[in-house]
């Protein structure tokens, strides 16, 4: 080999090493899930003790749905609270429902008073300070044709099948749903969705949502998959769900034994922080890939736990490696409660311009914001295109380089193909 070539790319590499060191040193303090599993483990066996529970219990989804964390004395046991943020939780309880499952509760760093995960799980008087957003700022009760169905698109809806979830994330879109109990959407209304699919032939892609469909139990589930797979032109099923972040342990061999029966499916979950990425969170996820179903996350951009360049690449990182497919980057909705948490669109932009060439393309989620009032999925993106000539495109590369690209209209080969073959 010409040693000049080599020369050159050994002086190439050298510069790419440098392009990744801020992030590695950065890595050393971003909490990750994978590697405190014992730490993890070991508050368990606590909040076990505290609840009286044996492993088996802790294990069980049922128990983890029924013990539930939701008021603020039990939260104590485990959490050391100022008598203020005990005060507060207690002021915020009285508006918005807030619950914990014991696994995510054991996701808290008791000592961290910054956790990413007591930030998206414990109330806090930020919710009650916000006097400007609304309830519901999508305006999804326009866009409700028929029982539990929201439907923005030409060819796909969603179904809200029900309000329950394994944990209330404080930043929560739907939180106008939430209320003060549980309740499957009624049959009634479910049936009511389904026929209006089977109505309308142009329906190929059905997503189920609420609250979160996996606190139904499996026969509930499988009656709608089996309802919705009668209907031919439903080419796709989609389930959304946190459990395997908030609740992995519902993911059990029954449940995906009975999943892919109603192939294809795809499932969207919503990891927000590496701490979430566990050993748990990562068998769940082998489990449902296993089972052929395919997997992706949605992620919301939240102030304080994710609106930083080093913690997006490292989660999206984490999620490839439990072959979660990194979907969407949410700017976070203007719901009202949740201000505290909402970052400016310029963190959003900053964080897709130092994934893109430096990490995986399956690690870039598409980073989208909502247009107000349901008008749909907005992509986002680092402007590349600096300017358009007649002939050419001048581009920034993912360095800053300025280059000009050449580009002409497409010849019509169609047309060319034709005239050889008269
Ligand atoms: C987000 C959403 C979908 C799915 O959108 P995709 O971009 O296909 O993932 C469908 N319907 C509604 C109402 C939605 O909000």
């Amino acid at each position: 080999m010409n040693l000049n070539k080599r020369e050159i790319a050994l002086e190439r590499a050298s510069v790419l090493k440098m392009r990744i060191k801020d992030y590695l040193d950065a890595r050393e303090h971003i909490q990750r899930g994978l590697l405190l599993t014992d730490e993890i483990r070991k508050r368990q066996v606590e909040i076990m003790k505290l609840l009286s529970a044996t492993s088996e219990e802790f294990a069980d989804w049922h128990w983890q749905l029924r013990n539930r964390i939701r008021d603020v004395e039990t939260l104590h046991k485990f959490l050391p609270l100022t008598e203020k943020e005990i005060e507060e939780i207690k002021e915020v309880s009285k508006v918005y429902r807030w619950a914990i499952s014991p696994y995510y509760l054991s996701l808290i760093d008791p000592e961290d008073i910054y956790s990413p995960i007591k930030l998206l799980a414990v109330p806090s008087s930020f919710e009650l300070g916000d006097h400007i957003h609304t309830l519901d700022p999508m305006a999804e009760e326009f866009t409700n044709p028929a029982g539990a169905i929201t439907r923005r698109y030409p060819d796909r809806l969603i179904i809200n099948v029900t309000n329950e979830c394994a944990m209330y994330c404080r930043h929560c879109q739907r939180r106008r749903n939430i209320g003060d109990v549980d309740r499957m959407s009624p049959q009634k209304q479910i049936q009511e969705s389904i026929d209006y699919i089977r109505d309308n032939p142009e329906i190929r892609d059905v997503l189920l949502t609420g609250g979160d469909p996996l606190t139904m139990g499996n026969q509930a589930l499988e009656w709608i998959l089996s309802e919705l797979r009668k209907i031919e032109h439903v080419e796709i099923i989609r389930i959304g769900s946190r459990t395997p972040v908030t609740m992995p342990m519902r993911i059990t061999d029954k449940l995906v034994s009975m999943l892919k029966k109603y192939h294809p499916l795809y499932l969207n979950t919503h990891f927000n922080h590496p701490m979430e990425v566990t050993r748990e969170a990562k068998i769940a996820c082998e489990k449902l890939s296993n089972a052929g179903i395919i997997l992706g996350n949605q992620a919301v951009l939240l102030n304080g736990i994710n609106n930083d360049k080093f913690v997006m690449r490292c989660l999206n990182q984490e999620l490839l490696k439990i072959r979660v497919r990194p979907y969407y980057l949410f700017h976070a909705k203007h719901v009202r409660g949740t201000m505290h948490f909402n970052t400016s669109i310029d963190d959003g932009i900053e964080i897709m311009e130092y994934l893109r060439g430096y990490t995986s393309g399956l690690a870039i989620p598409y980073y989208i914001v909502n247009a107000p009032l349901g008008k749909g999925k907005t992509p986002i993106m680092p402007e590349y295109i600096i300017s358009r000539g007649k002939n050419s495109f001048t581009l920034r590369t993912w360095e800053g380089e300025v280059i000009v690209y050449e580009n002409h209209p497409s010849m019509p080969i169609l047309e060319m193909i034709k005239k050889k073959h008269k």
